[in-house]
């Protein structure tokens, strides 16, 4: 069953969450050594090994304006600042594509970042810390972020394992608890803390105030149902409440960057956060009358909403959230 959903998430290069991440990279060396291993000079027809997973820089790069950028590629979705001032991002995917993302970043803002903000805690959004912190950049995050990745709260994968810390070059050197400001290359940015632990206990909003543009990290993923990492102190509550508060920010206009899927407008989130609250009463509606937990499941509460929020994009099914929904509900 696990094998099935990291197949499933490995082929679409969505492992949002470090469980599957961490398991995959694991995975990646000993796949790769039996194909070696198996292929033989008799045999020159046989196809080469598949690439490691999650080892590509970024592929497309969307201009936001402004010297704003969206980067796209395996893992979460990249935020790029470029100017005189110097080069800012947020978040740097896999530990696993660190070192080709560096030279990617370097050829597209002619020169290596300054500062790097974390939007969580993740492996497909902050593994590459460690590249990027020794190349010069100064990694911020939330104060929940640094403790996770020193392992001073231990995070508990999916599969329930705990997942090991991170190298010390890895760890955020700059810390806040509600949020921090940047001023450069013409931009305000302001990092801004989700209300309550949503996606994990350390969710970070970035808002560039000029560009209008706002990186909601995996408090958003586009067109998809969430993942709540209840292993990282998340929580469904949080969901709503962090979406809640990126419609006080975000304006009509404003370019939104999903921590994966394409680039997003308020009103895609609007209908992210109607899905949430409607999946949210639902399943309190089967609660209240009396359904056990396999009993709301099979009733499929989150039938209207799953033609677009469980599509092929998606590694949290309708059933997972339910399940979620409902144990945190009973709490
Ligand atoms: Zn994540």
């Amino acid at each position: 069953m696990r094998k099935l959903l990291l197949t499933s998430v490995a082929a679409l290069g969505l492992a949002a969450c470090a469980s599957t991440e961490a398991v995959d990279s694991k995975a990646a060396p000993t796949t790769a050594a039996t194909a070696a291993t198996s292929a033989t000079p008799a045999a020159p027809a046989t196809p080469a090994a598949a690439p490691a997973p999650n080892t590509q820089a970024v592929s497309r790069v969307v201009d936001l304006g402004q010297g704003v950028s969206m980067l796209m590629g395996q893992g979460g979705n990249l935020g790029l600042l470029v100017g005189d001032d110097g080069v800012f991002m947020i978040d740097d995917q896999y530990a696993t594509n660190a070192v080709a993302n560096l030279a990617k970043i370097e050829e597209v803002a002619k020169g290596k970042p300054k500062f790097l903000v974390n939007t969580h805690w993740h492996g497909d959004h902050a593994g590459g810390n460690e590249v990027f912190a020794k190349a010069g950049a100064t990694v911020f995050a939330s104060d929940n972020v640094r403790k996770r990745l020193t392992g001073e709260v231990k995070s508990i994968a999916r599969n329930g394992a705990v997942t090991p810390a991170s190298p010390k070059d890895a760890w955020p050197v700059v810390t806040f608890a509600s949020g921090i400001d940047f001023h450069l290359n013409g931009q305000t940015i302001r990092a801004i803390r989700a209300p309550l632990p949503a996606h994990t206990d350390g969710d970070v909003f970035i808002f560039f105030v000029e560009a209008d543009v706002l990186h909601l990290g995996d408090t958003y993923m586009k067109d998809r149902y969430p993942f709540v990492d209840t292993g990282s102190g998340g929580t469904q509550a949080g969901f709503i409440a962090a979406l809640k508060r990126a419609l006080e920010i975000a304006k009509p206009t404003t370019k939104i960057i999903p921590g994966h899927g394409e680039l997003a407008t308020r009103a895609d989130v609007e209908a992210a956060l109607a899905m949430h609250e409607g999946a949210r009463a639902a399943v309190d509606a089967q609660i209240k009358a009396g359904k056990t937990l396999e009993q709301t499941v099979a009733a499929k509460p989150l039938a209207q909403w799953t033609p677009r929020f469980g599509g092929a994009g998606s590694f949290i099914t309708d059933d997972v959230y339910v399940t979620v929904i409902y144990n945190e509900l009973k709490k």
